[in-house]
């Protein structure tokens, strides 16, 4: 069963946009406020926005499951919790497209199969590489690990600082929000979400 909705795909095949279409409608955008383009300054930027959006949004072209293929079962019966904390964030809100800088903690709990530990922070790689909310972005890393590990659990935690938030609107640049998905025995078994949240905390 499919948890996750590879929205991606769809996506992508609608209409392929060009470089050149796209670098054309930053031109307008730096027109629209007040700029000139054409100047030395900005002649440019069009170009070196589009390519850092590519590295911003280079999730739309990465499939989550591939990350979590290769796992080991070769742990000495290893079945506790495996936590990865303080893993950066930086995705963008898709409501105003503005940075989402944070951290996030993961931990799961193994039934027969462990992954490598860098596949944690890939898996979330992939999703903070695409518009998102936080609610949204929790939940996706959450349920990718639990379908592709097989995990008895898995807890998701992310702290972030939104810069619609903090750079405009209410201005609150304090602010950060905090959001969590706890799955499987994380769930169920209190023991393991206070443990786990104990282990985040430190
Ligand atoms: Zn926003």
């Amino acid at each position: 069963m499919k948890f996750v909705k590879d929205v991606a795909k769809t996506q992508l095949n609608k209409d392929q946009i060009t470089d050149q279409q796209a670098e054309e409608a930053f031109r307008t955008i730096l027109k629209w406020i007040g700029e000139d383009p054409s100047r030395e300054g900005l002649f440019e930027t069009p170009k070196r926005v589009v390519k850092a959006f590519k590295e911003y949004f280079k999730g739309y072209h990465q499939d989550p499951m591939i990350n979590l293929k290769k796992t080991f079962s070769d742990v000495d019966g290893y079945d506790d919790m495996v936590v990865e904390k303080n893993i950066s964030l930086e995705s963008h809100c898709e409501h105003h497209i503005a940075p989402i800088i944070g951290v996030v903690h993961v931990a799961y709990i193994p039934k027969t199969k462990v992954v490598g530990i860098s596949k944690l922070a890939r898996t979330v790689e992939v999703f903070s590489k695409r518009l998102q909310t936080q609610e949204r972005l929790t939940m996706q890393i959450a349920k990718t690990l639990m379908e592709g590990l097989e995990a008895k659990g898995v807890a998701v935690t992310i702290n972030a600082a939104h810069q619609c938030m903090t750079m405009r609107g209410i201005k609150k640049e304090k602010a950060t929000t905090v959001t969590n998905c706890f799955l499987g025995s994380f769930k169920e078994d209190l023991s393991y979400q206070n443990r786990y949240l104990r282990l985040i905390a430190k």
